[in-house]
């Protein structure tokens, strides 16, 4: 089973990623984690990419695509759930082919839908760890006060994106550019829409019920099992 989670930042596409990743022992590849790495490794790529973010700009799609079909690769046979991934309408039909050419398939795209003034005040109110990057918010927050889950570091902080002025722009960029996805995985049947509104446990359960379904329906040899017999 391979999804897209999909939707505004401040959304929960990557606590939904993880729990999700967790439950169906699927990998997960997410834009930021793939890019961080590939600087922290300092491979050619890694560096250029250093160089553009330092500039404040985004590395170009051939960059980020190369780097997904990279560890795409590597995972395919686990089922993979992409996160912050695809961003605009070329990376997403380059990851079709990316699919295609790998033969494999993209099961479902799930859209988590949340109103902006809901997104404003979550992304207002995360914090990360400077150690790591793992982030908290005060429904997903450490499960020993101000101690990191991931890396035990005790140092948190705002990620300068989060900040109002930001936000602003990022959501703007969203509609702009991220929003007619929606359109593109109408038309080919993929998209599921969540209400993201609802508690991060409500959220999983709808996501997960989804999946269930899908994989049912989907399964083209015939023979029916459910998700959680992955
Ligand atoms: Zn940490």
């Amino acid at each position: 089973m391979n999804i897209i989670l999909f939707g505004p930042p401040g959304a929960g596409k990557g606590t939904q990623a993880r729990l999700l990743k967790e439950h169906f022992h699927m990998a997960l590849i997410s834009s930021g984690d793939i890019l961080r790495d590939e600087v922290k490794r300092k491979t050619p790529l890694g560096i250029q990419i250093e160089e553009t973010m330092a500039l404040g700009q985004f590395p170009s799609d051939d960059i980020i695509l190369k780097i997904f079909k990279e560890y795409l690769e590597k995972v395919r046979y686990q089922g993979v759930i992409l996160d912050g991934l695809p961003r605009t309408l070329n990376q997403a039909q380059k990851i079709d082919e990316i699919f295609e050419e790998l033969g494999l398939e993209l099961d479902a795209v799930i859209q988590l839908a949340v109103d902006d003034e809901e997104l404003i005040k979550r992304l207002s109110e995360r914090i990360i760890c400077k150690t790591c990057g793992a982030t908290y918010t005060p429904e997903v927050s450490p499960k020993k006060k101000d101690v990191c889950d991931k890396c035990s570091g005790g140092d948190f902080t705002r990620r300068p994106d989060d900040e109002p002025e930001a936000v602003k722009t990022r959501l703007q960029l969203y509609n702009e550019k991220t929003k007619p996805l929606i359109d593109y995985y109408l038309k080919n049947h993929k998209l599921q829409v969540v209400d993201g509104m609802k508690s991060v446990k409500e959220v999983n359960a709808q996501i997960e019920s989804l999946l269930g379904k899908s994989q049912v329906l989907t399964d083209k040899s015939g023979c029916l099992y459910s998700a959680q017999d992955i």
